[in-house]
């Protein structure tokens, strides 16, 4: 499989002893840009709704896609039979009309110290599931947290939210003072069809977090169905993401979760090959779940970030003062040897962005993977990998990217991440998947301006990354299954 899309299995020692010029990095910069200036027009995405991988006017894209994936069952697809589940898609007219449906949303936004939303993000992702519901005559229940609040603490209530939930859904958003009690459900009982009603921060009690099944079933009294779509906290068992499901049925998933699974389960597991994975970030330590689960399932495995010197070690180079895990050693070689076994072409990079201190004005300079000097750091990719590790997404179907290439927030040492980010757009305006995993992935994309074109950005760090380990999220698998489809 790996054959197809790489030359060979990458061999570390011989590759490293490459040089590299300050030349071939402006050349092989600006022949991303230039590719990415020819991209075609029709590979541009512009509505914000496709950069959280909604299609523009199709809410029900996620629905779609689910229910193909579902019709692959059978087919040797373990991770998405697991994961199949009912979608709210799946529900319409009496299913929904004059029903009260309790929707667990992620509205954890950022709000400076006026209180007003400096990123909208979540926002918009959560309105194709609301609308779906209102257009269809519920009457939504709709919970979220907001920060980190020990009890009851202004500065976390969701009132910051209810003026851009009604400009965006188009109607008036009514806000409730608490998340349980009297009079919620006082609001509850007034609430027309078609009408939303948002919850005080859940988080304002304790019990939320501890899954208290009485504090669960407070919550789910208030509705008759639910439906899930805080794909950023689906890997907590929390009351209103897991314990609310054990008292209402149907319990089913949101648009915005559904697509997150679909891509980040479906895709992964069922990928259109070549399949790419890219993992980045500071420590091994932090990705032996990923790197692992991806093995089993990726024909090319590109490795940057702070972890490669762990990697070049376990090899026997000298890596400097650069990041290592001394203790993950072992743990390098045996994955080096796994993606060997596995027919996987891992690639580390050949050459190095190093620095003489971690600061963004620190001095720097070029140089062959193996040759760090004593007191010098890597702290980003050089030209040359850049230009193999372009080359090699350029022969992809399937790309998945989780973890930085260098330290991205520091301009100097962001050549790498910038490169790879303008690659894969430049892919994905050719049909390539491109799936964002979460975390400083997505900042990076965002940094460059290229987000809009991806496939797929996962709104969700932690979950994406547990999804991305092969691990089932609580608050999926509390849900009900889909029904199958028949093939
Ligand atoms: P993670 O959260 O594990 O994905 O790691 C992201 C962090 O890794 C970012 O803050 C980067 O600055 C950092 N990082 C990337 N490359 C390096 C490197 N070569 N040395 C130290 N830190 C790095």
């Amino acid at each position: 499989m790996a054959s197809a899309a790489a030359p060979t299995t990458f061999s570390l020692l011989s590759s490293s002893s490459s040089s590299s010029s300050s030349s071939s990095s402006s050349s092989s910069s600006s022949a991303s840009r230039s590719a990415l200036l020819r991209l075609p027009a029709s590979g541009l995405r512009s509505s914000g709704l496709r950069r959280l991988g909604f299609a523009a006017a199709d809410p029900f894209l996620a629905a779609h896609v689910a229910s193909k994936l579902r019709s692959l069952r059978g087919k040797g697809s373990r991770g998405v039979v697991s994961m199949a589940k009912k979608s709210v898609g799946d529900l319409t007219g009496p299913a929904l009309k004059g029903k009260k449906v309790f929707v667990r949303a992620d509205l954890n936004v950022p709000l400076d110290d006026n209180q007003n939303i400096t990123d909208d993000t979540r926002v918009r992702a959560a309105i194709p599931t609301i609308k779906h519901l209102i257009q269809n005559g519920a009457k939504v229940i709709l919970s979220s947290h907001l920060g980190r609040p020990k009890g009851v603490t202004p500065k976390f209530s969701l009132a910051p939210l209810v003026p851009r939930l009604s400009e965006l859904l188009g109607i008036q958003v009514i806000k409730a003072d608490d998340c349980i009690g009297p009079e919620v459900e006082k609001l509850v009982a007034s609430l027309p069809e078609g009408g939303v009603l948002l919850l005080e921060n859940v988080r304002f009690y304790k019990e939320e977090e501890k899954n208290e099944p009485e504090f669960a079933k407070k919550l789910a009294s208030l509705a008759d169905l639910y439906v899930n779509d805080a794909f950023g906290t689906a890997h907590r068992a929390h009351a209103s993401t897991e314990g609310v499901t054990k008292f209402l049925k149907p319990s089913v998933a949101g648009f915005l979760l559904q697509k997150e699974l679909d891509y980040l389960v479906g895709a992964v597991s069922n990928p259109k090959r070549p399949f790419a994975a890219i993992v980045g970030g500071s420590k091994v330590s932090s990705k032996i779940g990923v790197i692992e689960s991806l093995l089993e399932k990726c024909d090319i495995l590109l490795l940057g970030g702070g972890m490669i010197f762990t990697f070049y070690k376990a090899q026997g180079l000298s890596v400097g003062s650069s990041l290592v895990e001394e203790d993950k050693l072992d743990l390098a070689t045996s994955l080096l040897k796994k993606a060997k076994a596995k027919g996987v072409s891992l690639l580390l990079p050949t050459d190095l962005v190093i620095a003489d201190k971690f600061a963004p004005d620190a001095n720097s300079k070029i140089v062959p993977a193996s040759a760090i000097p004593d007191g010098w750091m890597g702290l980003d990719i050089g030209p040359d990998s850049i230009k193999t590790f372009s080359d090699v997404l350029g022969t992809t179907k399937t790309v998945i990217w989780n973890g930085p290439m260098g330290v991205f927030e520091f301009d100097k040492f962001a050549k790498g991440t910038e490169a790879i980010a303008k690659k894969l757009a430049e892919i994905s305006g050719v049909g390539v998947t491109t799936i964002i995993g979460g975390g400083d992935s997505v900042a990076a994309v965002e940094k460059v301006g290229v987000a809009d074109v991806m496939s797929h950005i996962s709104t969700g760090g932690g979950a994406s990354l547990e999804l991305l380990e092969g691990k089932e999220l609580p608050g999926v698998v509390a849900l009900d299954e889909a029904t199958p489809v028949p093939v």
